[in-house]
């Protein structure tokens, strides 16, 4: 079995403030750290499963966060830095996604560091049903024929994702009190519980379908101001000064035509 992990940071245990999520802010070093380890529980469950190969993917900000030396040396390779597009090239080789540290969508009430993709974006809806950046990467994968398999963060991003497929493994690392506070689980049980959960979803992979989205998808942004001049182009329909969709049969273009 061929396992990718995509890494992001707001839901990894023991962060809870921006600035940890922040290039060279206070706390951005040891939260890089908080999250190699993380990623590294996962990956050890990973083999402890018999599974062949794992690679990971880092996908907060920059995408230049997980400290490379410090990864566990089975990983096939590391994936870093931001190309904008192609998150999801070759992604059908593996047979599971798993989502580590990820939050839930942007507006959650009590969740730590919730947005969906940018800080302009207000809401992102599919078909009219608001989805955070658990769906749009679930749904890419399954585009591709991929499932989700894990995903990990606090009480908010678990409801989320179960909300959205059933039998998705979720681990609860923290508990969101307001967007900058929580209840963090100690470090060694928060690493227990990813490696258990890994283990756990790696035994129920079968079970775990792709997320497919429907044949023809309108992807609607409200944004905080006005849409981006950007986006005013013939496949772009402005609904109002803040709010524009886009509706097509490839999701993942869908995507890629919000992202410049
Ligand atoms: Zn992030």
């Amino acid at each position: 079995m061929n396992i990718i992990i995509f890494c992001d940071m707001e839901g990894i245990s023991g962060i809870f403030r921006k600035s940890q999520v922040t290039l060279n802010e206070p706390g951005y070093q040891e939260a890089r750290s908080y999250m190699t380890q993380e990623v590294n529980s996962c990956i050890k469950a990973c083999f402890d499963s018999g599974v062949r190969t794992v690679v990971v993917r880092d996908v907060h900000a920059g995408c230049n966060n997980i400290i490379w030396e410090a990864l566990d040396e089975r990983t096939e390779y590391m994936i870093a830095g931001n190309p904008r597009k192609g998150r999801f090239d070759g992604i059908d080789k593996f047979d599971g996604l798993i989502l580590l540290g990820y939050h839930a969508m942007a507006g959650t009430p009590q969740a730590i560091l919730a947005h969906t993709a940018s800080p302009t974006w207000q809401n992102c809806l599919l078909d009219g049903i608001k989805v955070g950046e658990f769906v749009l990467d679930a749904a890419r994968a399954g585009q591709h024929g991929v499932p989700v398999i894990m995903t990990s963060g606090d009480d908010k991003l678990c409801a989320e994702a179960k909300s959205f497929i059933r039998n998705v493994v979720t681990v609860q690392v923290k508990e969101g009190l307001s967007r900058e506070s929580g209840k963090l689980l100690i470090q060694k049980k928060a690493h227990e519980k990813i490696y258990n959960g890994t283990v756990k979803a790696l035994k129920n992979c079968s079970d775990i379908k792709p997320f497919k989205v429907r044949k023809s998808v309108t992807v609607r942004l409200e944004f905080i101001m006005e849409v981006p001049l950007s986006l005013t182009r013939k496949d772009v329909k402005l609904i109002n000064g803040t709010t524009c969709e886009v509706t097509g049969s490839d999701f993942e273009e869908l995507i890629n035509s919000f992202i410049f």
